[in-house]
């Protein structure tokens, strides 16, 4: 049983994901969706766009760890930074003298959380954190 509450929860996530990028694709502002309870719902489409580009990282915990799980499956594990100008030894914050990169990290650069390489690009932890802070 737990098992399989797990599955109908995994299914309906991504029922939803493929109804959103239906919708964004659609170019609808507004996209309805059934939830578990079987209601329907209206929401936003816009949930996937640029306007609320930082939305997801804060409202939707499960999302961001499920998108970043599924890059990695698809696209492997990120092993170099393509940030370009990137260089070590850095400074990093708390003014400690980085001599390599701690890991890497797939970066979002279209503000498009959509599973499309295009999207993504794998930077060290040091550029991926001022790259969001200055976008
Ligand atoms: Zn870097």
């Amino acid at each position: 049983m737990p098992l399989k509450g797990h599955n109908q929860t995994e299914e309906h996530k991504r029922k939803i994901s493929d109804g959103l990028k239906k919708a964004y694709r659609l170019g609808l502002r507004k996209v309805r969706i059934l939830t578990k309870a079987g209601l329907e719902k209206v929401i936003s489409a816009a949930r996937l766009q640029v306007g609320e580009k930082h939305g997801m990282w804060k409202g939707d915990k499960v999302g961001y760890v499920a998108l970043h799980r599924w890059l990695r499956r698809h696209y492997g594990k990120p092993d170099r930074c393509e940030k370009i100008g990137c260089k070590y030894p850095r400074m990093g914050d708390k003014k400690r003298l980085m001599i390599k990169p701690k890991r890497y990290e797939w970066a979002n650069v279209s503000g498009r959380y959509l599973r499309e390489r295009a999207n993504w690009m794998q930077m060290c932890t040091s550029c991926h954190k001022i790259y969001d802070l200055n976008r």
